[in-house]
């Protein structure tokens, strides 16, 4: 019993970062079984169902270390906008309007094109209490995801600078968000036969105070809990930790025990050599979002920087309003493409750290790199199969190559997670695509009517 795929080319991503050509992997359960040759396999492994994955590549399924999935129905809504007008003026606006239906009917668009494009497992960061958090939770059940889900957790209502105030909607109130994180901790982690957990998501600093945080860190401590929180994205960040704190971010992070192993640290746009210094020494990872950071101008995270000191590096998607997709391929390629020429340097951050970041280092980061972000006997059958028959790839002489350069999320062909075949020929097994894009449609007509705000092209309608 169990599948066995066959004739793909196999990236590994396993110790000694093997390609195999013509390669086989069999699935029993929710496991990896075996992994080599196919025409070995074919031979130990008669009694699976056969997928015939000639002319694909077969690779871990992309982890998405930053999402916002109450973002999707939003999406293109603050194009063109600086950060903070973007928070304030739309994203805030917006989603501080949400009814807990259209929270789950955002996250089920984003699931959906999550799959579409080959991620199996993701963090979210900033999940308000109006969203409705049971709801996300039984969609990522239902989608059959692998996900780490992070309740918002606040005491400011402002961001950055006291001038910038949130929109009442959005704000919540201490005591309530951390009983709420400890409760949905408590009915949902592990659930999904352990493809979900909860973790702490403390909005930044200017929302948060450094005494919540610090209190955060302790629960996370406590509870075996990961944190999740959005880190010197934009030079305003900066400056309000150093006008309020005369400190460096990382720094100020560290004190109040908020870096750990378990920590994703969102951006680290700014950051100095003495940042980088302490989240190596702590083992927090950083998660590079670059088509947010392009988007929004927040800055270029020093990803060369970052690496060469040996820091965990993620990537993230972010959301709908600064990606405005939730295509991992988008990130890798921009990965591997902005920082040389940031540097002028096309050596850097080549296409291998690429797919490291989008793979095992994600699995790092959310504390699975035993279970996920490679394909080896023994973890979770966790794997996307990509159609490589396809003219904007062919020829396919280097599968890492096609990956970070070439492919797009749209050729991921079929998606296995916790073996279970989630999308086969592009088609979503879990979940029904067809009413999902209805309801998102209709939801986010209703949303933008009701809040009133003129969200339409600069152009005229006619
Ligand atoms: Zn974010």
């Amino acid at each position: 019993m169990g599948y066995l795929l066959i004739h793909g080319t196999i990236i590994t991503v396993d110790e000694r970062r093997r390609i195999i050509d013509d390669g086989a992997v069999a699935i029993e359960g929710r496991e990896i079984v075996d992994i080599g040759k196919s025409e070995e396999l074919l031979v130990r492994h008669k009694d699976k169902e056969i997928i015939d994955a000639s002319d694909s590549i077969i690779m871990p399924g992309l982890i998405d270390c930053h999402v916002h999935l109450a973002q999707a129905l939003i999406r293109g809504c603050a194009d063109d906008l600086a950060l903070v007008d973007w928070l304030s003026k739309r994203v805030w606006v917006l989603q501080g309007n949400y009814s807990a239906y259209e929270g789950r009917v955002s996250a089920e668009l984003c699931l959906l094109e999550m799959i579409k494009s080959g991620t199996t497992t993701f963090a979210e960061t900033l999940l308000a209490s109006r969203y409705g958090f049971d709801g996300i939770a039984e969609a990522v059940l239902q989608s059959g995801m692998r996900a780490a889900l992070a309740k918002s957790i606040m005491d400011v209502s402002t961001y950055a600078d006291r001038k910038n105030v949130m929109y009442p909607g959005m704000v919540e109130d201490k005591k309530a968000c951390l009983q709420q994180a400890l409760d949905l901790h408590a009915r949902w982690e592990g659930s999904g036969d352990g493809r979900l957990s909860v973790w702490l998501g403390p909005r930044p600093l200017g929302s948060s105070s450094a005494a919540l945080l610090k209190e955060v860190a302790t629960l996370a401590r406590e509870k075996q809990m990961g944190i999740h929180i959005h880190f010197a994205e934009v030079q305003e960040d900066i400056n309000f930790i150093q006008q309020n704190f005369g400190r460096q971010p990382a720094q100020l992070l560290a004190e109040l025990g908020v870096l750990g192993p378990r920590t994703l640290l969102a951006h680290g746009v700014w950051l100095t050599p003495e940042d980088i210094d302490i989240i190596r020494e702590q083992g927090a990872t950083v998660v590079h979002n670059p088509s947010s950071n392009s988007k929004c101008a927040s800055g270029i995270c020093p990803v060369p920087e970052l690496l060469a000191a040996g820091v965990n590096v993620a990537l993230g998607c972010d959301g709908g309003p600064s990606n405005n997709t939730y295509d991992m391929f988008w990130e890798m390629k921009l990965t591997a493409c902005l920082h040389k020429v940031n540097k002028l340097n096309p050596t850097v951050v080549p296409a291998e750290r690429v797919i490291e970041m989008a793979t095992i280092n994600g699995a790092k980061a959310l504390g699975l790199e035993h279970l996920i972000g490679s394909l080896e006997p023994g973890k979770r059958a966790d794997l996307i199969v990509i159609d490589c028959n396809k003219p904007h790839i062919v020829p396919n002489l280097n599968p890492v190559s096609t990956v970070v350069y070439a492919a797009q999320g749209q050729d991921v062909d079929t998606v296995f997670i916790n073996g279970r075949p989630v999308m086969r020929q592009r088609q979503v097994q879990t979940m029904d695509e067809e009413m999902i894009l209805t309801e998102a449609t209709r939801a986010a007509r209703d949303l933008r009517a009701r809040v009133g705000l003129d969200l339409g092209p600069r152009w005229p309608i006619y």
